[in-house]
């Protein structure tokens, strides 16, 4: 397409896919579409023949076939629709829901008491859920006739839809002053870019179909749309898979008036069915506790399970340098010991040493006592050799006179000797 609902034809990038229409903040398909994809006549090759039951939807809800997918729808999304449903349609009233596909909402409408006619577009699918759900079809778009509905109901169809001025004129014109609209769309949220969207919500790229879901709209463009058919009442419940993928809303021209809690429960109580859809609905709500629950435990479980690895990593690591610690230990105890071992022999050596300087010191002292007495002897025999000298000198002295004597008693004997001689 090259040009929003809106009439915006400057449509900016989005995706490969798709536009994005600045002004009213829809996604646009790429692709173009004519009028005719509506009309099946081939039910194999017309986009929304039989086909696109059997094989597109079966594989998208995971299935093997349609009646698998009623069992499904009617037990997941469609008693999750008719919860809400209750709460603002008046009851009893009559509603019609266009491309009602496998009529399992329509089935459940009808057997809570409302006064459902349905619309699809596959004669072979018309046809094939008449037989199985028994409830008021039939094969043609919806808009043609005088009847007036108290509610319509579009679920996942507004996307689908090539000219939705046209088709909410439709529903504008055939729904009662008080008449309430109810769709489930994709919502697009038009804060993010496609980056971030495919980051924060990468389940809204599923909803990116560009063969079938011709406008993607915001909650800013669907509230624009409705609101210029006069729509002003608009009411965003939570979408059965979640507001970040789809916006299920309720809108009229009026203020709604909602059903209280014990009226629904008288209701449900007054119908021949009603009980057992009341049943229906409490299982319902249990399982999507338990579906919580689980949900909770399982995150829980998944941050256990990194926080497991992230320990058991650490451990690993820890072992590792445990290991090599004990290592450094072994080493470290061996070098001790050596130490220890050398530090003995050292204390061996000092004790030795030791043990000798102490016979060294006594010998030192004995000596020392030797020397003192030799000195005091050697002081002793000097003043001896003093005295000797004294002696000596004296002994000397008294020779000298002695010889002095004895020559002058010699040279007397000599004279004298000479003397007798003489007179002989
Ligand atoms: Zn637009």
């Amino acid at each position: 397409m090259d040009k929003c609902w809106c009439g915006n034809d400057k449509l900016k990038e989005y995706s490969k896919n798709y536009f994005l229409c600045s002004e009213c903040k829809s996604l646009v398909s790429k692709k173009a579409f004519e009028d005719s994809i509506y009309h099946v006549e081939d039910e194999n090759d017309d986009l929304y023949g039989e086909n696109y039951w059997e094989e597109v939807m079966t594989k998208e809800a995971g299935v093997n076939s349609t009646d698998e997918i009623i069992d499904l729808y009617l037990h997941e999304r469609g008693i999750y629709w008719l919860k809400y449903i209750v709460k603002y349609f008046p009851f009893n009233s009559k509603v019609a829901e266009i491309g009602c596909g496998l009529g399992q909402l329509s089935y459940l409408m009808k057997m809570l008491g409302y006064q459902q006619i349905a619309y699809e577009l596959s004669p072979a699918i018309c046809k094939y859920v008449k037989n199985k759900l028994n409830i008021n079809i039939v094969c043609q778009t919806f808009g043609k006739g005088n009847e007036k509905y108290d509610a319509i109901v579009a679920m996942d169809v507004f996307e689908h839809i090539l000219n939705p001025q046209e088709f909410l004129g439709e529903c504008s014109e055939h729904i009662t002053d008080k008449g309430i609209l109810c769709l489930q769309t994709p919502c697009y949220d038009e804060t993010l870019t496609y980056d971030k969207m495919r980051c924060e919500k990468p389940r809204f790229e599923k909803l990116m179909v560009e063969e079938q879901h011709i406008f993607i709209y915001s909650k800013k463009s669907i509230t624009q749309i409705l609101e210029s058919y006069g729509f002003y009442e608009i009411i965003f419940e939570p979408a059965f898979f979640g507001n970040d993928y789809d916006m299920f809303l309720f809108a009229s021209k009026e203020k709604i008036s909602v059903n209280s809690a014990e009226e629904i429960d008288n209701h449900f109580n007054h119908v021949e069915s009603g009980r057992l859809i009341k049943a229906m609905l409490t299982l319902f709500d249990a399982n999507r506790e338990l579906e919580l629950c689980y949900q909770t435990a399982d995150a829980d479980r998944s941050s256990r399970l990194e926080q497991i690895e992230e320990l058991t990593k650490m451990l690993k690591e820890s072992e590792k340098d445990r290991e090599a610690r004990l290592g450094e230990i072994n080493d470290l105890t061996r070098m001790v010991q050596e130490c220890e071992k050398d530090r003995e022999a050292r204390l061996g050596e000092i004790s030795k040493l030791t043990q000798m300087l102490q016979e060294s010191e006594k010998d030192r002292e004995a000596r020392l006592k030797q020397i003192n007495e030799l000195t005091r002897m050697l002081q002793e025999s000097e003043k001896d050799r003093e005295m000797r000298l004294k002696q000596i000198n004296e002994l000397t002295r008294m020779l000298q006179e002695s010889e002095a004597d004895r020559e002058a008693r010699l040279n007397q004997i000599n004279t004298l000797t000479e003397m007798l001689y003489k007179k002989r």
